[in-house]
């Protein structure tokens, strides 16, 4: 059908989603994402380390209305979590672990979702570290394909969007949390 660049696959299901590993997922509309200057803003205190360093972080990832534009051409979105109960606040260990968890469930589910969308829009958790040292800002991104730019750095306050989607962002007492979205259309 001209125009139709989807695969006439059947799009992911929600149990899909959930056996890739994620302890949680849900599909919601992607007209409630609020991109906020704000949370921007954040990024550009550099408390992560990342700012001006990277490809996908600020600022080459682009600013807050280049987000709206970009997310205003999708009609359909899925966020997906992973969840580790902490022994402690110092249980470094299965922090570390949540993290790489995650980065990898969320790079199989960007390859499920562009089974269905190849032009689906990953917004993950975090900066990039498939690189020991990224070639920014003297060549191009290595991996542009696998190399996600963050919600927060699209300006999501991701507490917030986790609540509207229908999914929490704490799931209690030492708990830890990683969130993320794919935006895309049928
Ligand atoms: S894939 Fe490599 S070059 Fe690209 S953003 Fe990540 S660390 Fe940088």
């Amino acid at each position: 059908m001209p125009g139709k660049k989807q695969t006439e696959k059947a799009v992911p299901s929600q149990d899909k989603i959930l056996e890739i590993g994620f302890e949680h997922a849900i599909f919601f509309d992607p007209a409630q994402l609020d991109f906020r200057q704000d949370v921007r803003d954040m990024c550009t205190a550099d408390k992560c380390h990342m700012y001006d360093r990277c490809w996908v972080c600020p600022p080459a990832c682009g600013d807050v209305s280049k987000s709206v534009e970009k997310a205003k051409k999708f009609k359909k979105a899925v966020m997906m979590q992973t969840t580790r109960q902490l022994e402690d606040s110092f249980d470094i260990e299965t922090m570390m672990e949540a993290a790489e968890s995650h980065k990898k469930r969320f790079s199989q589910a960007v390859d499920l979702m562009r089974g269905y969308d190849p032009d689906c829009l990953p917004m993950g958790a975090g900066g990039c570290n498939l690189c020991r040292k990224c070639t920014y800002p003297d060549e191009p991104c290595r991996f542009p394909d696998k190399a996600f730019t963050s919600m927060e750095a699209y300006g999501l306050f991701v507490a917030a969007e986790c609540k509207k989607a229908g999914l929490e962002y704490n799931y209690g007492p030492n708990t830890l949390t990683y969130s993320s979205c794919i935006l895309f259309n049928d």
